[in-house]
């Protein structure tokens, strides 16, 4: 099989020959005569091969890396399909399936699979493409999927990917295999109705399982404010866990709807769903609570936001460190992968200094096993988060 070459310009092979996956446009000296999408040799100014990965003619990043090798290789079905199976074993490690059924099975970059990610729930798998690339060999993972037992495959599509980079395909259950929503999945041992069609990002913030159970373990006999909460699971996990009383507060309605659902589905009712800003409430609440949660969409989408994140950021952890009763708990997060975790730290610091009340760092919070950072690619490390104490 003949693969069209990009040939980079003498010094932009080093970031590669370190296995960090993308090539920037300003790199490249000799562009591949390819449509967008298709899969390219990448070699050094000396031709020599570094690998190969899926060309995006009109994006920043004009190739974005699966597979560093020197040798010439043939990316077939069964290329897609054991990188696929690797993702799906890796992930048997660490998720028990008797009490998790939702989790991530690829991370793209994280996974060695740039250009998409796959979340499953239950027996269902979402497919969000972000390439062309990934579009074209789609039918390989829709098959590598079944053979490991989804047979319920929706295909979500961002509006953006769509205009960026041309991906056609979209909002659509592959083969007409349609579940009808919502979902049932369970994350330790906590149910959840999903919607995957309608729902925010594949249906369900999975990547805080491990700091929602966290917080269960902290909440026994405590009154939990769970701010910017979509379905409710933080509240899930306190409620499952003995708090006494759980607020979700929520700008949507929909959102708040859903955290209704999911309390109710687990036989709880010692909790009420608030549709509000979550900065008015703040401001506006006279009660007070043992533990706050802090989970804001990301401020930060892009690095030009940066210094207007910062803000938001630092106002939203001032009035939640104000509002915690004496020895209460912060659960404070950003999921910018703008802000790193030092600037992140030094943002709860000054929100901190300003309520002038002792505060101490408990433990450091990040993303889960099923998000895992591909070493050479440290923008994959997007989700950090603090548990405070406060005097
Ligand atoms: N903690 C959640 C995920 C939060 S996602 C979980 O574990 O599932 C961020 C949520 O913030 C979204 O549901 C969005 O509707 C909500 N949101 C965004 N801006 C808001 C605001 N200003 N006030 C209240 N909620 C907001």
């Amino acid at each position: 099989m003949n693969y069209e070459k990009i040939i980079l310009k003498s010094g932009r092979e080093r970031s590669l020959i370190n296995r960090h996956p993308w090539v920037f446009s300003g790199g490249v000296k000799q562009m591949p005569k390819a449509p967008n999408g298709s899969i390219v040799e990448v070699r050094t100014n000396t031709d020599e091969l570094l690998g190969y990965g899926f060309f995006a003619p009109n994006s920043q990043i004009m190739c974005r890396l699966f597979e560093f090798t020197n040798q010439p290789m043939v990316i077939d079905e069964q290329y897609w399909k054991n990188k696929i199976t690797r993702a799906f074993n890796y992930r048997k490690q660490f998720i028990n399936a008797e009490t998790t059924n939702i989790y991530r099975l690829i991370h793209a970059e994280g996974d060695f699979f740039p250009g998409i990610i796959i979340d499953i729930y239950n027996n269902a798998a979402v497919c969000q493409i972000l390439v062309k690339g990934v579009e074209l060999i789609s039918q390989y993972v829709f098959e590598a999927l079944q053979s490991l037992g989804f047979n319920h495959i929706y295909l979500k599509t961002k509006q953006s990917t769509q205009l960026l980079e041309q991906v056609t395909d979209g909002n659509r259950w592959v083969n007409d295999a349609v579940l009808t929503m919502p979902i049932v999945g369970k994350e330790y041992g906590v149910k959840f109705n999903i919607d995957v069609e309608t729902g925010q990002k594949t249906g369900f913030f999975i990547d805080q399982r491990e700091n929602r159970r966290t917080l269960g373990e902290l909440s026994k006999g405590k009154t939990v404010l769970n701010t910017f909460s979509y379905s409710g699971g933080f509240s899930l996990f306190a409620l499952q866990n003995g708090a006494t009383w759980v607020d979700s507060v929520d700008s949507s309605k929909e959102a708040i709807e859903l955290a209704n659902q999911n309390v109710a589905l687990n036989g709880y009712s010692n909790h009420e769903g608030i549709a509000a800003d979550c900065f008015d409430y703040l401001k506006q609440c006279e009660k007070q609570y043992d533990i706050i949660v802090l989970d804001p969409p990301a401020f930060a989408k892009h690095s030009r936001a940066v210094a207007n994140a910062t803000r938001g950021y630092q106002s939203l952890n001032k009035l939640g460190i104000e509002k915690v009763k004496p020895n209460g708990l912060i659960f404070t997060f950003s999921c910018s992968q703008h802000i790193d975790k030092d600037l992140f730290r030094k943002i709860v610091f000054s929100a901190a200094a300003e309520t002038k009340r002792n505060v101490r760092i408990v433990r450091q919070l990040s993303q889960p096993d099923d998000h895992p950072i591909n070493i050479y690619h440290p923008e994959g490390e997007y989700l950090k988060g603090l548990l405070l104490h406060v005097e």
